[in-house]
């Protein structure tokens, strides 16, 4: 129910290397969608260090106002100090409702601050809408993605919600939309992060992340050993594409956790999906089901890879992906 002393709808953003990240541009948008709905303010709320120059794009994405809280202490993502930031600005300027990017860091900072705050958090949303009484219904996967379930905060304001990745369209970005940016000083003290970071080692192999990738090349147990993501990172960088995993990959040591895909791992909705090896269980199903279009390619013919498959193809990877990449190389040539 709508409580006069919390306002509008806000989106938290991730951002790194001075660019904000896909995730949060969906966010953004979804945040933006509900702010219409509800006819309300939205605004973005920027953490960092030297993040100012990234407000233009939030508003091109549907920011209203953008919180700016610039402090070197905000370099690097660290629990204690983000939190603390954003509790303090939520206590400030009170928002309604508060979207995070369902990742690692926007989990760890949603569930922090509903702790803090106790305020009603629903992860993993895939959807917001209000239903005939007024509440807020946020729906979300359960169970590998083959059930979903509708859950709603209630109680404390504000309320919290995590959105999956590739769940909700960003927005068209409009060109020149301006909007009122609120720079936020903080008190912040190195010893609040109770943490250092000393290195940030990239997990993913290649130059693409998984998440914002168009084109996805997975390998999975029917690789055999590790040499054989070789030939699956030598039909990726074919194909500028990145690399993903199943879990049994992942498990055998074969590959970074980073790369998996499926409940346990990353969703993705690529433009296109190569399976090489890997067999379709609903666990992997469930975070790349999406997929506009989906290759597998498979020696046994009754894998069920094939039924969520667009195109399949039954034999030996050995044999079938160096011709795939013989092939595609013309294609890419000829481009
Ligand atoms: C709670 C839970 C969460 C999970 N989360 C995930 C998750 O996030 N992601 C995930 O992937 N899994 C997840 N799993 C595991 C999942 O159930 C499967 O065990 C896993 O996906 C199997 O991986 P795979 O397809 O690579 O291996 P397998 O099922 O062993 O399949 C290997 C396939 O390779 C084929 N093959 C073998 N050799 C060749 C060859 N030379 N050429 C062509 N094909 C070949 C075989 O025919 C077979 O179909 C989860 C399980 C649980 C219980």
């Amino acid at each position: 129910m709508p409580n006069p002393d919390y306002q509008g709808v806000w989106a938290c953003l991730d951002q790194a290397d001075g660019k904000i990240s896909g995730v949060s541009l969906e966010v953004l948008s979804a945040a933006r969608r509900l702010a219409d709905m509800l006819s309300v303010q939205a605004s973005a709320v920027l953490l960092g260090h030297s993040v100012d120059g990234l407000a233009a794009e939030a508003f091109a994405y549907g920011a209203d106002r953008v919180y700016v809280c610039d402090d070197e202490k905000l370099k690097d993502y660290r629990a204690a100090t983000y939190g603390k930031a954003l509790e303090s600005l939520i206590r400030s300027y009170r928002p309604a409702i508060i979207l995070f990017g369902a990742t690692n860091n926007g989990h760890d900072l949603a569930s922090r601050l509903a702790g803090s705050l106790g305020t009603g958090l629903c992860t993993n949303c895939v959807r917001l809408q209000q239903n005939e009484e007024g509440m807020l219904i946020a729906s979300r996967p359960v169970y590998g993605g083959s059930l979903m379930e509708n859950v709603a905060c209630g109680g404390a304001r504000p309320w919290l919600y995590t959105i999956h990745q590739n769940a909700m369209e960003p927005l068209e970005p409009q060109d020149g939309k301006t909007g009122d940016i609120i720079p936020v000083k903080m008190e912040l003290e190195e010893e609040d992060a109770c943490a250092k970071v000393l290195k940030i080692i990239p997990a993913i192999l290649g130059e693409i992340s998984l998440t914002d990738a168009q084109i996805i090349v997975s390998g999975g147990r029917g690789l055999g050993d590790a040499k054989g993501f070789t030939l699956i990172q030598e039909l990726a960088d074919t194909l500028h594409a990145a690399v993903g995993a199943s879990r049994a990959a992942v498990d055998a040591g074969w590959i970074p956790y980073a790369h998996q895909v499926g409940q346990t791992g990353k969703t993705v909705s690529p433009r296109l999906y190569i399976a090489c090896g890997i067999s379709g269980a609903l666990q992997h199903l469930a975070g790349m089901k999406n997929s506009d279009v989906i290759v597998a390619v498979n020696r046994d013919e009754n894998a069920p890879i094939f039924s969520a498959a667009n195109y399949g193809i039954v034999g030996d990877l050995y044999q079938v992906i160096p011709v795939m990449i013989e092939e595609f190389k013309k294609v890419m040539a000829g481009r």
